[in-house]
């Protein structure tokens, strides 16, 4: 069974869709959403000898070769620019998302929509996001397995539009998610800002000095965070 939060990114993507899941480990994604009918045909990209193996033997045991191709090479230099219509980035860092978005970015070519998962560093993609001419069309949290994980989905438009109430906070906490303010919303930022009291907490017992600066900047994103939690 696919995990509950590839289940969710795969809910997103638009029927009749040429995907290309970068970074797609056992090619799960891709094998689940043309099997599925959710999409017709899938390109799956890995940089690594072994999950781009895994990848092959999973498209190879569900009998999707003539409709999944399993490619290797960093990001989106496996893809052409005018192949897919829709790119999932999924299960890794913001930063690393954001950067793969970046070197790659003549490859978007006709791409309509991206779907992009990042385990941390949201606030990373969503920037990369705004600079790029994206528009954040919508946004999902969830928890599975003790971890919370956000998903983005961004389509070519007004990339500030989302972010009309507050810019700042809305690259931080997500416009839709703010919004949305549900328990898992709250969990997650409830369990941020207790991470950095501690943070502050050790500092404080290092007995070093000169870490005002740094002292201060926690205590800001905490009141930040507490702002948002007590709207
Ligand atoms: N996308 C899957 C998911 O969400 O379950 C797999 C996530 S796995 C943690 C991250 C995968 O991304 C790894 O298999 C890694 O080899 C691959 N990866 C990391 N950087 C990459 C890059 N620049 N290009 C292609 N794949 C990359």
């Amino acid at each position: 069974r696919l995990s509950m939060r590839l289940e969710r990114v795969a809910i997103h993507i638009p029927k009749g869709s040429i995907l290309a899941d970068i970074g797609s480990d056992h090619a799960y994604l891709p094998c689940y959403a043309v099997g599925n009918g959710l999409c017709d045909r899938a390109i799956a990209g890995e940089v690594v000898e072994g999950p781009y193996q895994s990848a092959r033997k999973q498209v190879a045991m569900t009998g999707l070769e003539d409709k999944i191709e399993v490619r290797k090479g960093d990001g989106l230099e496996v893809l052409n620019p005018d192949e897919a219509t829709c790119i999932t980035i999924c299960g890794m860092g913001g930063t690393l998302i954001s950067s793969i978005l970046e070197s790659g970015k003549e490859k978007l070519g006709i791409a309509k929509r991206l779907i992009l998962q990042p385990n941390v560093g949201a606030a990373n993609v969503r920037s990369w996001l705004i600079d790029n001419g994206w528009e954040l069309s919508g946004e999902e949290i969830l928890e599975e397995d003790g971890k919370i994980y956000e998903i983005l989905i961004a389509e070519k438009g007004d990339p500030l539009r989302p972010y009309r109430v507050n810019k700042q906070n809305g690259l931080m906490f997500g416009p839709y998610l703010t919004e949305e303010f549900s328990p898992t919303f709250i969990k997650k930022w409830q369990f941020e800002k207790k991470h950095l009291e501690r943070i502050i907490e050790q500092l404080d017992e290092s007995g070093r000095s000169g870490l005002e600066t740094k002292r201060h900047e926690l205590k800001s994103q905490i009141s930040i965070i507490e702002e948002v939690l007590e709207r």
